[in-house]
């Protein structure tokens, strides 16, 4: 039976492989698996947030609060917003579904970066625009620029800092875009990594406040990375309630579930658990520099919970993902992005020792 002609051209996604997979398949223990392939905390579920939980499964048999009041009042007061210029989604990739189906069609076109967020490209697709990419992997204001005043495209994808390369670019460069742009064209700022960019260089810091005065621009931050909440799917959009207004007409009722809810209102509150969190990470991400090195194998200075390594010729990204899945170790084989290189997301020291370990008997 055929689908829509668009969707019949469309690829899937390519999620991180589960634990299980390799457990079937390699028959490795479930506790020798060792995954550092989607950017999940290492940190594990912040047991504050796992009694919220618990406390409120109990609610299960009620549909959740659709106003999500409690939610949207704990963002607003941490950003300096008003509720009203908050949208909520299942994982910001909902948000991105909803932006897609509000503002693209058949004539539109959108536009990113070379290697970025497979997520822009597969719902701007599903709705028929075109897709256009600067040269660079890299977020360079001039290259988006250019092509901003070649194509008029109707969204501008800024991802900083940026997935799957780790790298950002400075809250001064999102602001020439953005100015460069007319009030046509949607600017997205996706903010999935920004706690962790904030920490390390305040230049690359971005406040959803910092873009408020302008109409035409969202940001978008989750709760799956820094805040350890990636199974429960909660992520949201800031910008002017006008447009948020315009996204809510496409969300559908209780997009969130009843613990989810609870699960973001209270990791909000734990603000200690995001500093250490990011104190761990900022701790190993210095091994995994430290052995890139001692290694000769060439990384991208990251302002993320992961980190890039770009092999060398004669290497290949593929060849060595495979092997290290064999061995139970999974990470993220970025040939499918063009680029002959690795995403491995930093895990705990034990973790991080494995990968290590299993990374000198798969590389020659
Ligand atoms: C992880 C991620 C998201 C969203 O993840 P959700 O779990 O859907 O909130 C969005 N953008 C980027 C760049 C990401 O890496």
């Amino acid at each position: 039976m055929k689908a829509n002609k668009i969707i019949e051209t469309l690829k899937n996604y390519e999620a991180g492989k589960p634990i299980e997979l390799v457990v079937r398949e390699f028959g490795i223990a479930p506790e020798d698996v060792v995954k550092l392939a989607s950017n999940e905390n290492p940190k594990g579920t912040n047991p504050a947030v796992l009694k919220a939980i618990i406390d409120s499964a109990h609610k299960a048999h009620l549909y959740p609060d659709d106003s999500m009041y409690a939610l949207k009042e704990a963002l607003a007061k941490r950003y300096a917003v008003e509720p009203n210029e908050i949208i909520i989604g299942a994982g910001s990739d909902q948000v991105l579904d909803f932006i897609a189906r509000a503002f693209l069609n058949e004539q539109s076109s959108v536009l990113m970066s070379q290697v970025t967020f497979a997520m822009y490209e597969i719902y701007a697709k599903q709705l028929g625009a075109k897709i256009i990419r600067t040269p660079s992997y890299q977020h360079r204001v001039d290259e988006f620029i250019e092509a901003y005043q070649l194509h008029h495209p109707k969204i501008v994808y800024i991802c900083t800092p940026n997935n799957p390369t780790g790298d950002a670019i400075s809250k001064a460069d999102v602001l020439k875009i953005i100015e460069a742009v007319d009030e046509e064209t949607l600017v997205v700022v996706d903010g999935a990594y920004m706690e962790y960019a904030s920490a390390k260089d305040d230049r690359f810091s971005i406040a959803p406040k910092d873009l408020m005065i302008y109409p035409n621009v969202i940001y978008l931050g989750t709760f799956s990375k820094a805040y350890a909440l990636g199974g429960m799917r909660i992520g949201y959009g800031i910008a002017p309630h006008a447009l948020i207004q315009t996204l809510s007409k496409v969300r559908p009722p209780f997009n969130i579930t009843t613990l989810s809810m609870v699960a973001a209102v209270e990791a909000l509150k734990d603000q200690d658990f995001v500093h250490d969190s990011i104190a761990l990470h900022s701790q190993e991400i210095e091994r995994y520099e430290a052995f890139a090195r001692d290694h000769g194998i060439n990384y991208i200075d990251s302002y993320t919970n992961f980190i890039t390594y770009i092999l060398r010729d004669g290497q290949s990204s593929t060849q060595i993902a495979n092997r290290l899945l064999e061995k139970g170790v999974i990470i993220r084989d970025l040939a499918s992005y063009g680029m002959n290189a690795l995403r491995i997301t930093v895990g705990t020291p034990i973790q991080n020792d494995i990968f290590f370990r299993k990374y000198l008997e798969v590389a020659h």
